[in-house]
């Protein structure tokens, strides 16, 4: 019990300082910035210290003014915080109880295969988390990251066991059922940076998981974009980004696709 506890704590101060990271870096890349500077306040310019930098501990004893000019921090870099934060610490209480407590866990521990999945893991979140923001933003300034890190998570599968036909099947289906519906809408359905995502969640979860992401994903969309037209907050003609609903319905099958999967061909009894 006191190692569930441990790992909770751990994981969310671990997902609340990558989303921090990754705030930064969607900034920096919208901007052409590279990490060769330090953490600045967007409005003095001021060098951050680490210890006014540290993910919502500084924002709460900073009561979040900037320590320098006292201007406010604008409140998304808390809540991407606590966002990446909660997130974590869920899916370390998700794995914790299908594992099935402590002794399972140190078992598990010992195979490669525990960590290559929770490198794929941390991966993923960072990636989907920076598709999550900067298409919520701006969209599309994440290829050459995804890219990157497609390629990284397909090499990762294939040393956890994955077949190379999960892979492929995964990579072409994500890649081609969005660079074709651009092709055929003329840019007009989704985004260019949909098909790189499509990549990256089909290289990262394979075949056949990329369907449901991808099903999820609009049916959600669809959901609320319903509901946004119905209460006013949006106009027939105006678009969600698609990569706001691809990265957390990403993120929802990266963590129970297999048991949903078997579940269903269960259903369809296979
Ligand atoms: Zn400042």
């Amino acid at each position: 019990m006191t190692l569930l506890i441990i790992g909770l704590i751990s994981s969310f101060f671990l997902g609340a300082a990558l989303a921090s990271f990754v705030h930064c870096w969607a900034h920096r890349l919208y901007n052409g910035e590279g990490f060769k500077r330090r953490s600045y306040c967007p409005n003095c310019q001021h060098p951050i210290s680490w210890f006014n930098n540290l993910p919502i501990f500084s924002y709460w004893r900073l009561k979040g003014h900037c320590a320098y000019c006292h201007q406010p921090i604008a409140k998304d870099y808390l809540i991407s915080e606590l966002i990446g934060g909660l997130l974590l610490a869920s899916a370390t209480a998700i794995v914790w109880f299908n594992l099935g407590g402590e002794a399972n866990f140190w078992l598990a521990a010992r195979t490669s295969h525990f960590w290559l999945t929770l490198i794929q893991a941390l991966i993923g979140f960072i990636l989907l988390m920076l598709v999550f923001w900067s298409d919520y933003w701006w969209m599309s300034i994440f290829v050459n990251p995804l890219l990157i890190g497609a390629v990284i998570v397909a090499g990762l599968n294939l040393l956890a066991g994955r077949t190379w036909q999960s892979l492929v099947g995964g990579i072409l289906f994500g890649g081609l059922f969005f660079a074709l519906q651009f092709w055929l809408s003329k840019g007009r359905w989704l985004g260019e940076g949909d098909i790189y995502l499509g990549l990256f969640l089909g290289s990262w979860l394979g075949w056949p998981l990329i369907i449901p992401v991808i099903f999820i994903a609009y049916v959600v969309g669809a959901i609320i974009g319903l509901v946004l037209l119905v209460v006013g907050l949006k106009r027939r003609q105006s678009q969600l980004p698609l990569g706001v609903f691809l990265a957390p319905s990403g993120w929802l099958v990266f963590l129970f696709g297999q048991s949903w999967w078997q579940a269903y061909l269960h259903w369809l009894g296979w």
